[in-house]
């Protein structure tokens, strides 16, 4: 083998080669260490390694050569890696270095180190990466005002980062003001968390990494070489072969919009931090522009809802206007709120104190039916589901605003076919309204949106009372409308009848009055003998016009005026018996057969009332058969109650009329038209004063010349009181 002088060889490398002991001591240079770094090769021999790193490297250093020294293991060797190293003059220098472990004659073992002059090649790379990187930004500058919306501006500042501009990890953080907090909303390459720097939400006041501090001095942070700063996660860096950072504030009107941060594995040249930070100001600036935008479209969207809801209420309130009808008003607006402003809605009305359903609508129209089946079948009864909303809001007198979520209604539900039903129809807000019309609720107004939409907000909740308000006072006209209407008609039907049925009776008087007096001035004789036919007609007529009469005062009763009952100790059969005995006429009486028990039927009743009752319906069996046909009373009694029948074999009723004759002023077309006297108001009296006793009336017949039966049932309980 030839043997060289390598002292000569090594100093004829253009390349600089350092050698150093297990101590990290340079114990040889070549000459080209002096034209790289600035050092006599003589200068450098003795000293430590630092001598030519960085300082900011000498700890990641130590650590890594005393491991390598202890174990022979180093990640370094091998391949070339790019380190700065330290001229002698201070400066820098990106140098190529290749590493390998060597021995000298007694075996030691010693590393060399060669290190290339990158100067020429980096200058170039530089004029590439920036040209690349002016290119880019060109670029993203038109991509950042693309679809100006916050998110989009911040994902495409990320995706530039990555894409162009070769970032490892690419992230952005929105500042929030009022919480003086950064909430992260992009992060691009990298997946893996960064130690320290990855948290969601940062609160910028505390935050002791690079990004609360870039928040909260402004200021941009850019570093190559992240080795020896605490904060990065040193095996990351390593693992990850990451060399340099830059994290900006993204700022745009003096105002602090947010923070950018980008990993790169290259070192960070000057030009290409300069591009870098025109990207961040580029990026704060399209997110002005698409904050003001989004503020913009928000404030349109507001206009909008106010501008819709402004006229579904002119709308809703024409429409009021136009209806008289308590239950259409309803209907009409139900069908004005949905879609529109809810998915569904009820209107409901109150009848004493219960609530009757009188319109409902859905945006699903084949789910109408399934409302009324909900209703029918789950009332929102006080007795069984007091907290039932629209109970609620009937109570206290308030707008109801909630949301409902699924939880709610499983607590809600009576039973699993009940829930059922709730989710088919959906619920996940509603806005329940009571309908309050001078002073008074009168109903209330339902209005439901399904989960899948936005729950109602505090401007719709507000359009629904206002709705509310301006149904409740239509509803309210419509039901006044219709009493001075039925009022009206009744005054109406009462003169009329009154002023027909009156005129015979008074014929009648009148006409045997005048014979009476005629006879009386004229023939005494004759006047006496012929006295008493005409005193039984008259007196007849009299009876007939006291009857009138009092038929005609007992009308008040029927429009609900309420009459004190006086229940006192009665006895039933002996009131039955009563009333037939006094059918003053022999011969009607006679036809009455009567089918009573043997023994008292003692309890407390009105017995005046119901001896009106019992004799009316005599009365009326009578007056509708002929005049020799038997006219059958029953009473009976059973566990609760007890029963009155009255049966003739007259003229019978037609179905259709068996109800209305209960109406005041109603008579059956049959009787009208064989000139039966009558008023049409017995039995309307009648079914009151029974309906007071807690009691009900009813006929039957098989129809027209078949004769009819009418029924009374009167609970015994109401007796007791
Ligand atoms: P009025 O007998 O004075 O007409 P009511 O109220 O007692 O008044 O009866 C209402 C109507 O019911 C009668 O006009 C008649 O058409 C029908 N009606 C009542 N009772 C009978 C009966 N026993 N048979 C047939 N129709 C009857």
């Amino acid at each position: 083998m030839m043997q060289f002088d390598f002292g000569t060889l090594l100093d004829a490398m253009p390349d600089a080669v350092v050698v150093a002991d297990m101590d990290s001591r340079i114990v040889y240079c070549n000459s080209s260490v002096e034209h790289l770094l600035g050092w006599a090769p003589g200068e450098l021999v003795g000293q430590s390694l630092h001598a030519i790193q960085p300082d900011r490297l000498h700890a990641a250093h130590d650590a890594g050569f005393t491991t390598y020294a202890r174990t022979g293991a180093s990640a370094l060797f091998g391949a070339p890696i790019r380190v700065p190293a330290r001229r002698r003059d201070g400066g820098e220098q990106d140098i190529e270095l290749n590493l390998a472990e060597i021995h000298d004659a007694e075996g030691r073992r010693l590393v060399i180190g060669v290190l290339r002059d990158l100067s020429e090649r980096v200058e170039l790379e530089r004029h590439l990466a920036v040209m690349h990187f002016l290119r880019a930004t060109t670029a993203a500058a038109g991509r950042l005002w693309t679809g100006l919306e916050p998110r989009l501006v911040l994902q495409t500042l990320t995706d530039v980062l990555v894409d162009d501009f070769g970032a490892a990890l690419a992230r952005t953080w929105r500042y929030e003001p009022d919480a003086n907090v950064l909430r992260m909303v992009t992060s691009g390459g990298l997946s893996t968390r960064v130690t320290g720097s990855s948290r969601e939400v940062i609160d910028v006041a505390t935050y002791p990494y690079k990004v609360g501090i870039v928040a909260r001095t402004r200021t941009p942070f850019l570093r190559t070489g992240l080795l020896g700063d605490p904060d990065f996660d040193e095996d990351w860096v390593t693992k990850e072969g990451l060399q340099s950072v830059a994290c900006l504030p993204l700022i745009a009107g003096g105002k602090l919009l947010g923070v950018m941060v980008a990993f790169f594995r290259t070192p960070l040249l000057d030009e290409v931090a300069e591009i870098i930070g025109h990207i961040a100001a580029l990026g704060a600036a399209a997110l002005n522009d698409a904050d003001l935008v989004e503020q913009e479209r928000a404030a349109h969207a507001a206009a909008e809802q106010a501008r819709s809801e402004f006229e579904l209420l002119a709308r809703v309130s024409e429409r009021i206007a136009g209806s008289l009808n308590p239950e259409a008003t309803a209907e009409i607006v139900a069908g004005e709120l949905v879609p529109e402003l809810a998915d569904w809605c009820v209107f409901d009305l109150l009848a004493g104190v219960e609530l009757r359903m009188v319109a409902a609508s859905h945006r699903d129209p084949e789910l109408v039916q399934e409302i009324g089946r909900l209703r029918a079948q789950y009332p929102p009864r006080k007795d069984i589901r007091p907290s039932h909303p629209i109970l609620r809001a009937v109570e206290q007198r308030a707008t109801l605003h909630e949301s409902v979520s699924d939880a709610d209604l499983r607590s809600r539900a009576v039973d699993d076919a009940h829930l059922a039903m709730l989710r088919s129809l959906g619920i996940g807000s509603h806005v329940v309204v009571p309908l309050i019309a001078r002073g008074r609720v009168i109903g209330t107004l339902s209005l439901i949106r399904r989960p899948e939409r936005a729950a109602f907000d505090v401007e719709e909740a507000r359009t629904a009372e206002d709705i509310g308000r301006r149904t409740a006072l239509g509803i309210d006209n419509a039901v006044l409308y219709r009493s001075a209407q039925q009022a009206v008609a009744l005054r109406d039907r009462f003169l009329a009848v009154a002023s027909h049925e009156l005129r015979t009776p008074l014929a009648v008087v009148r006409g045997n009055w005048e014979l009476l007096e005629r006879r009386l001035r004229h023939d005494e004789d004759r006047a006496r003998t012929d006295m008493e036919p005409i005193q039984r007609r008259l007196s007849r007529g009299i009876d007939q016009l006291q009857r009138l009469v009092e038929d005609l005062l007992d009308a008040r009763r029927i429009r609900g005026e309420a009459s004190d009952l006086q229940p006192t100790r009665t006895d039933l059969v002996q009131l039955v018996g009563d009333a037939i005995a006094a059918i003053s006429d022999p011969q009607q009486r006679g036809r009455v057969r009567a089918h009573l028990p043997a023994t008292p039927m003692v309890g407390l009743w009105d017995a005046t009332r119901l001896a009106q009752v019992v004799t009316n319906l005599l009365g009326n069996a009578l007056k509708y058969s002929a005049p020799a046909d038997p006219v059958d009373v029953w009473l009976s009694e059973a566990a609760d109650d007890v029963h009155l029948a009255v049966r003739d074999v007259g003229i019978g009723i037609p179905a259709r009329h068996l109800e209305v004759i209960f109406e005041p002023f109603e008579r059956a077309p049959n009787a009208a038209e064989q000139h039966y006297p009558g008023l049409g108001l017995g039995l309307a009296v009648s079914r009151e004063i029974v309906t007071q006793l807690g009691g009900r009336m009813w006929a039957e017949s098989p129809g027209e010349g078949g004769g009819s039966t009418f029924h009374v049932e009167v609970p015994k309980a109401a007796s007791s009181g």
